[in-house]
């Protein structure tokens, strides 16, 4: 060994901080790759410091600025140069007065007296039991967490699909969340939980087609959201119907700092209309694993002539609900399947998809359990 090293011409010194660099790379990488979603997390939250830490220096250099200029003065409309600057317009409140009477006949509009703004949210643990008995005492949500206003006509038959392996914890905790939220929204909603058995990866995308299918053997619903478990909305006024353009409701998320991570982020809460969802041949089934199928879904959407729209300023914001999870590991095909999302598009979706699901009846949501295979979307090599 020593003989080597002297071939070679290393000191002591460097070859053991070789090794050391060695051993710390590899590990990063290994993290990286098993733990994903954290990885991510602490990337972006870098990024986002880096941008606050950008605008703060252009904030205070600007203010210099107008101190030494004389000819200037801070006034309302003086806002810091940069993209960010709409942030500080003020939201438009035309929601309508308490004393708001609805018509049964008339449909429900968007912007109610009930829905307040920015909410407390709580993430302690609960029973399931007790989120049912919260519920079904002051409220008639029954039925499998099927419900309608009684006072106007819902603008918008909402299911509501979550994804979901193994996090038993979340589920009551955003049902807790959630279940107030739009009936303070005046939405007629129902829920599904579409869980994957089976010992496969996990798959999100995959799950969604499924949630769609069987939710639409139910009722007509006219609107779809797909959402994460961990994500609770901050702000009420983040309504869950639907639009001319796809949305992404999840636009800002505490675990990144509140901050868009990048423009086609499309990831933990998105909604469309039960035709877009249609035209587009739904997500891909072919994402195995953690990342890439929300881009895929972007792509998609774009491909097929739509825009996305988001919530304005900070109604956006969500919270991610803490958790120790083993993650799912990277899905490192994604690279190569995004470069071909185009090509895909109308070979993988819910146009190639068979499966067979077990059905029961909880008393907030319709479980749908899956045991998902690639042999379930078979898609010819392009
Ligand atoms: N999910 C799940 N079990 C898993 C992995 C994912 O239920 O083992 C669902 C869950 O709804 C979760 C979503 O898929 O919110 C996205 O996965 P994850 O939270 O792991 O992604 P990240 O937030 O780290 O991007
Ligand atoms: C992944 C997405 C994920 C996003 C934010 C991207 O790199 O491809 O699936 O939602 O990061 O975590
Ligand atoms: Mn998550």
């Amino acid at each position: 060994m020593r003989n080597w090293r002297r071939l070679l011409r290393i000191s002591n010194r460097s070859f053991l901080a070789f090794i050391f660099f060695f051993s710390l790379s590899t590990s990063c990488l290994y993290f990286i790759y098993v733990a994903p979603g954290i990885a991510n997390t602490y990337f972006f939250m870098v990024q986002a410091q880096g941008m606050m830490l950008r605008d703060n220096v252009r904030t205070i250099s600007h203010m210099i600025r107008l101190y030494t200029n004389k000819n200037s003065s801070i006034n309302g409309t003086d806002y810091p140069d940069g993209n960010n600057s709409s942030e500080f317009i003020a939201q438009p409140t035309t929601y309508l007065p308490e004393n708001f009477t609805y018509a049964l006949n008339l449909p429900c509009p968007e912007k109610l007296p009930s829905m307040k703004g920015q909410a407390d949210v709580n993430m302690t643990e609960m029973p399931m039991e007790d989120i049912y008995l919260q519920f079904s005492k002051y409220t008639d949500v029954r039925n499998a967490g099927h419900w309608k206003p009684g006072d106007c006509k819902p603008r918008w038959k909402v299911a509501i699909l979550i994804p979901f392996r193994n996090r038993h914890e979340h589920l009551p905790i955003l049902l807790r969340h959630l279940i107030p939220m739009l009936q303070r929204q005046h939405l007629q909603f129902g829920f599904y939980i579409i869980e994957q058995t089976g010992t496969q990866p996990f798959n999100r995308a995959m799950l969604f087609n499924v949630g769609f299918k069987e939710a639409m053997k139910d009722l007509d619903w006219d609107c779809f959201i797909f959402h994460d478990v961990d994500h609770i909305p901050e702000n009420d006024r983040n309504y869950y119907g639907c639009g001319q353009m796809p949305r992404h409701f999840a636009a800002k998320l505490d675990k990144y700092m509140y901050i868009l991570p990048y423009a086609e982020f499309f990831g933990g809460v998105s909604g469309l209309t039960m035709d877009q969802f249609r035209k587009i041949n739904g997500f891909p089934n072919a994402f195995w694993g953690w990342g890439g199928e929300d881009d895929d879904l972007w792509n998609r959407v774009h491909y097929a002539g739509f825009n996305v729209t988001r919530p304005d300023g900070d109604i956006g914001k969500y919270k991610s609900i803490p958790h120790h999870h083993r993650g799912e590991v990277q899905f490192l095909g994604r690279y190569k399947l995004l470069r071909y999302s185009k090509e895909r598009q109308y070979l993988d979706g819910l146009n190639n998809l068979k499966y067979t699901p077990k059905i029961t009846m909880s008393r907030l949501y319709k479980n749908i359990s899956v045991n998902l295979s690639p042999e379930l979307a078979p898609v010819a090599d392009y």
